[in-house]
């Protein structure tokens, strides 16, 4: 049996049609959900709108600083490894959830299945940096989403042969659900019209950790919003560092975080996008959508030389610049296997895992 895990918002997306795909497939599965992201909006609204069964087990860990939370993590799943004694355990992205539950499989000598490996902005300042390394380095088998990953894992000693090029399982789910999003025009609930408005994201510590850097991005949103009505999901971790920095700025929309198919419909239709999250470059990429990604570096470098997306320094003038002379959409690429198979390649390969195990314990 396989144990596949989420944790937090984008491990609900990457892992939901990898879920359906091994629930059609008949392959056994024991979900588990770390409750790191726990609430309606953050967590339950994905489990409706994603068509993912209920988890078996629920650890309800909650947040709290990274130490405490990788902490409870790893006591909690530790006992249901233990108790389930699954063949493999199935871990997505770059949270904490991602390596604490590695992390115990691994020392359980459970093997572990990595999906978005080889990820890596190389700025080890990041916390997510750190969970993607380690747990690479911790994991058996390896799926990339793209070129970069192959290479980075190659270079940092990783055997070829666990390595797996599968494409992009939360593409995955930008195919299966567009039509839907779109048939909803979550665009009218905000009195714009499609393509007339930019859609805002900030939660990266660097961003909104910060006050300085938080202010210069709060200046950078007014000035845009005083010509182009933006409309700003607030991350929880952003409201709660905020001191309401981003409240009543000029033609800014904040809004509580939508649900996935709300969220996608906008982004859909925008002019463009702001923001500092990992999947949201990948997501305005397939969708053609311009990307101004408010960071020095980025782990997902093909958005930036197939796709749609810049970086900009989180630098007032430099955004307002940046939303000012976007780039014309006609030129982008579709990375290769970003083609909506990803969940069923992904699920192609640990069917021939499980088939030589079983040919092992047989010899
Ligand atoms: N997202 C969403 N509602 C929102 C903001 C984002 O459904 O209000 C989705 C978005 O489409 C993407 C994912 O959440 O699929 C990205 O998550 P996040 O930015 O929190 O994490 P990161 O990708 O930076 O790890």
């Amino acid at each position: 049996m396989i144990c596949t895990v989420v944790g937090a918002r984008p491990n609900f997306i990457k892992m939901a049609p990898i879920i359906l795909e091994l629930k059609r497939r008949g392959i056994p599965q024991f979900f588990v959900h770390t409750g790191q992201h726990y609430d309606a909006k953050m967590s339950t609204i994905f489990f409706d709108e994603l068509n993912m069964p209920q988890p078996d087990d629920y650890l309800g860990v909650g947040s709290g600083s990274h130490a405490e939370q990788t902490a409870r993590i790893l006591t909690a799943f530790e006992a249901v490894c233990v108790m389930q004694q699954p063949q493999l355990v199935m871990v997505a992205g770059d949270v904490n959830s991602t390596l604490a539950c590695s992390l115990v499989a691994a020392k359980l000598q459970i093997p572990v299945a990595h999906v978005e490996s080889g990820l890596r902005s190389f700025d080890r300042t990041m916390p997510e940096e750190i969970n993607r390394v380690l747990t690479d380095h911790i994991a058996d088998l390896l799926f990339t989403t793209e070129a970069s990953g192959n290479e980075n894992l190659r270079w940092e000693g990783i055997a070829p042969e666990k390595i797996h090029f599968v494409g992009n399982s939360m593409i995955d789910s930008l195919h299966t659900h567009l039509d839907k999003a779109l048939a909803r025009t979550p665009w009218i609930a905000f009195d714009v019209p499609p393509g007339a408005y930019g859609v805002v994201t900030f939660h990266r510590p660097s961003n909104v950790d910060d006050p300085a850097t938080a202010r210069e991005l709060a200046h950078a949103l007014a000035r845009i919003g005083s010509t182009t009505r933006l409309i700003f999901p607030i991350h929880p971790r952003t409201k709660a560092n905020s001191d309401g920095l981003w409240e009543s700025l000029e033609g800014v929309t904040l809004v509580e975080p939508l649900g996935y198919l709300d969220f996608l419909g906008l982004m859909a239709k925008a002019k463009f996008v702001l923001t500092d999250s990992g999947g949201i470059q990948e997501e305005t990429t397939a969708l053609g959508v311009p990307c101004i990604t408010v960071r020095h570096n980025t782990e997902r470098p093909i958005t930036l030389t197939e796709g749609t997306n810049q970086l900009v320094a989180p630098q007032a003038d430099a955004i307002v610049r940046a939303a000012q002379q976007l780039p014309s959409g006609a030129e982008h690429n579709i990375p290769p296997l970003w083609d909506g198979h990803a969940a069923q390649r992904i699920v192609d390969v640990l069917q021939q895992w499980l088939a030589s195990q079983a040919d092992e314990s047989r010899s």
